[in-house]
């Protein structure tokens, strides 16, 4: 069994979309309210857990605000897990030390359950609790799910909840897939199957600057100001979209038809560091293809072979397992052995999906061009591992 997380955009009316916001500020106000408590209370020397600091918010605190008890009190009961859960990710090292929240900075939600009983989504009217009935824009199929969280995104509210899913086996199309992971191309499959990348930040560049600029003119926490800043946040939010599914598309693909994937270890850390690449890299979220195509192999019994960083999977010739140079600006791949010709993205992924063979035998890693690699073009992270091994096996 295997949870899914699902997030959809939720089209409400005026009055809704009033009661969310009104949701979503309750949720903060006790959130706020707890951490302060729970830090003064610190400074007394008085440690606090959840159920105490539950249990005296609703004795002593919330009957004096009546218009808490107007708003459903699972609000308040999850504002304190959430609370709870954020110190312990602080104590674990895993997350900053929680803070306050502001209307208008931190994002604006709440969660709710139904006392136990689940709640079933499905088709385009939800029946949910507190709400009754709340519309998304996209048709669900029927699932179930134990709470379900609203958020809010550059104007817009959210609904976000996880399934438990059984993924079935599936019939895999082929054996094995060697993937080279690129900038021009999302993609490039040993199969021949190509992904483009959308490049959604490349393409949104003039209008985000345009929109940035029409909000830099606009004067400070003004309503024209909010006006242009909600669209500039819809614009990021549209580009993260786009990139997004460009992911899960290929990450699905792969591993839902393929028995063993191989990939190339994308040392993004390393790479995102150089600037001419950067913003390139990031736009193809080479960090999101990694961690996806992990847990996606394990959904369809995927075997997930990541290739050695050192591994030159675009420097041999995939016929004939020469090795020679190959600028970043080749795109060709022209072998000076046996003088095929290949798509150089194609011939890496053929390379990458005989990984296995090359890296045992080592046949083709012996056969290194004796030659003493140029000074490194700057924008190449990738070959610089690559030409760090010609150096520790010559
Ligand atoms: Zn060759």
């Amino acid at each position: 069994m295997n949870h899914l997380a699902y997030k959809t955009k939720l089209k409400l009316n005026n009055q809704q979309k009033t009661l969310m916001g009104q949701c979503g500020g309750y949720s903060r106000w006790v959130w706020n309210w707890a951490l302060d408590f729970k830090q003064k209370a610190y400074g007394e020397d008085i440690k606090l857990n959840k159920s105490q600091l539950r249990k005296y918010y609703t004795n002593y605190v919330k009957p004096n605000y009546s218009w808490q008890s107007d708003l459903s009190s699972k609000i308040y009961q999850y504002a304190f897990v959430n609370l709870d859960n954020a110190y312990k990710r602080f104590f674990k090292g895993l997350a900053k030390y929680p803070r306050f929240k502001k209307k208008g900075k931190s994002t604006n939600s709440f969660t709710l359950d139904a006392s136990g009983k689940p709640i079933v989504l499905g088709g385009k009217y939800h029946k949910l609790p507190f709400f009754s009935w709340l519309k998304t824009h996209e048709k669900l199929p029927i699932c179930r799910t134990k709470k379900v969280t609203f958020s809010e995104q550059a104007g817009d509210w959210y609904i976000s909840f996880l399934i438990e899913v059984d993924f079935l086996p599936v019939e895999k199309t082929r054996e094995k897939v060697g993937v080279d992971v690129g900038i021009s191309k999302l993609a490039t499959l040993s199969c021949g199957k190509v992904f483009e990348n959308p490049k959604a930040y490349y393409k949104a560049q003039n209008w985000l600057t345009r929109l940035q600029r029409d909000l830099s003119r606009k004067v400070f926490h003004s309503s024209n100001w909010y006006k242009a800043r909600l669209k500039v946040q819809k614009a990021h939010r549209r580009v993260a979209n786009i990139r997004s599914n460009a992911i899960h598309h290929l990450t699905g693909y792969l591993a839902k038809n393929h028995s063993e994937v191989i990939l190339e270890d994308l040392n993004v850390k390393g790479m995102v560091k150089n600037r001419r690449l950067s913003k390139a890299l990031s736009d193809a979220s080479l960090g999101m293809i990694r961690e996806q195509i992990v847990y996606k192999c394990s959904w369809y019994d995927t075997v997930l072979q990541i290739a050695d960083r050192f591994f030159p999977s675009s420097q041999l010739c995939s016929e004939c397992g020469h090795r020679q140079k190959m600028p970043l600006s080749q795109r060709i791949y022209r072998c000076g052995s046996c003088n095929s010709r290949k798509d150089r993205d194609f011939n890496a992924s053929l390379n990458l999906e005989n990984y296995e063979a090359l890296a045992a035998g080592s046949v083709a890693l012996r056969s290194v061009d004796k030659e003493v690699p140029s000074p490194l073009d700057e924008s190449d992270g990738k070959h610089r591992s690559d030409v760090q091994l010609c150096t520790t096996l010559s």
